[in-house]
C-alpha cells in the first residue's frame, strides 16, 4: 500500500485571511505606485510652470531694459535743412549765457529785444542748435566761412574746451570777411590745402557721432540768398567715413608735409577746373 505525498493544508478560515492579506498588499502596492505617480506628474507641473515664469520674467527684464534704454537715448537725429534760411534772430542761442554752468545746467539766456523774429526753426538757428550741442569735439571742413553766427558758435564751444579741428581752402581762407583769422587767434588748430585744387567740402562732425553735410557754405550770402541744403544724421557708419576722410585731409595738410609751388601756377590751375574764379560771397 503506497502512501499520498502529504501537504499542510490551512482551514478554510486561515486561507480566507491570508487571500485578504494578498489582496490588501496588492492593493496598498498599487496605491503607492498611483501616489508616486501623481506626485512626479505634481513636480514635472511644477517645474513646467517655473522654467514658464522664468521665460516670461527673462522677457519682460528684456522689454523693460529696452523701453528704459530708449527712454534714456532720444532718437537718433535725421533732418534736412534747406536754404535760404528765413531772417531770424539767434543771439539768445549764441549768448554766452548759454554756456553750461559747472553743475552741467544750462542757465537760460536773457531775452533779446531786437525787432527781428526769435523762434527758433529758421533753417540757421537749426543749424546752430545742432552745432552747440557739441560737448567733446567739432571737425570741421569747409570751403569758405565767413557767417559770424556761425563762428560765434565755433569759438563759444572752443571756450567751452570743445576740441576744435579746421580745414580750410586756402585761398578762400584769406579773403574779406572770413572767420579763419578769428578762429586761430582764438587757438583753434586750422589747416588749409596747399595742392592745386579747391578743399571744396563742407561737412562737419560733432562728438564723432552726429554728421552735418550737404552743399551749403558757411558765409551770409549762402545762408540767406542761396538755394542750399543740408543733411544732418545721426548715423555711425556714415559719421565714421567722413571722420576717417577728415582724418586723412588733416594729415595731408599737416604743416610739416607742405611742399611749397608757385602761386600763380596754382591759380592757373584752379581757372582751368573751375571756369571763373568766384569771390566769397559765393
Ligand atoms: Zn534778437
Amino acid at each position: 500500500m503506497t502512501s499520498s505525498p502529504t501537504f499542510p493544508v490551512e482551514s478554510r478560515p486561515k486561507r480566507r485571511e491570508s487571500r485578504k492579506r494578498r489582496l490588501q498588499e496588492g492593493g496598498s502596492a498599487q496605491a503607492l505606485r498611483m501616489r508616486l505617480g501623481e506626485r512626479a506628474m505634481r513636480r514635472g507641473r511644477v517645474w513646467v510652470a517655473a522654467a514658464a515664469a522664468a521665460t516670461l520674467a527673462v522677457a519682460a527684464l528684456e522689454a523693460l531694459a529696452c523701453w528704459l534704454m530708449k527712454r534714456r537715448r532720444p532718437a537718433a537725429v535725421r533732418e534736412v535743412l534747406f536754404f535760404p534760411s528765413r531772417l531770424t534772430c539767434v543771439e539768445e542761442l549764441l549768448a554766452e549765457e548759454g554756456a553750461p554752468e559747472p553743475a552741467g545746467r544750462l542757465r537760460p539766456a536773457p531775452r533779446c529785444a531786437c525787432p527781428l523774429p526769435h523762434h527758433r526753426e529758421s533753417a540757421l538757428a537749426r543749424l546752430l542748435a545742432h552745432l552747440l550741442r557739441a560737448r567733446r569735439s567739432l571737425e570741421l571742413c569747409l570751403f569758405a566761412f565767413s557767417s559770424p553766427q556761425l563762428s560765434r558758435a565755433v569759438l563759444l564751444l572752443h571756450a567751452r574746451g570743445v576740441r576744435v579741428r579746421v580745414v580750410v581752402d586756402s585761398d578762400y581762407m584769406a579773403l574779406n570777411g572770413s572767420q579763419i583769422g578769428r578762429l586761430r587767434q582764438a587757438g583753434i588748430q586750422v589747416r588749409h590745402d596747399q595742392d592745386s585744387g579747391y578743399m571744396h567740402h563742407k561737412f562737419a562732425v560733432i562728438d564723432k557721432k552726429m554728421l552735418i553735410t550737404g552743399s551749403l557754405n558757411w558765409t551770409t550770402q549762402a545762408i540767406q540768398n542761396n538755394k542750399e541744403n543740408v543733411l544732418i544724421v545721426e548715423d555711425t557708419a556714415c559719421v565714421n567715413i567722413f571722420l576717417a576722410e577728415f582724418e586723412k585731409i588733416w594729415e595731408d595738410y599737416n604743416p610739416a608735409n607742405y611742399t611749397f609751388f608757385p602761386k600763380e601756377e596754382k591759380q592757373v590751375l584752379k581757372k582751368t577746373t573751375c571756369g571763373t574764379e568766384k569771390q566769397l560771397s559765393k
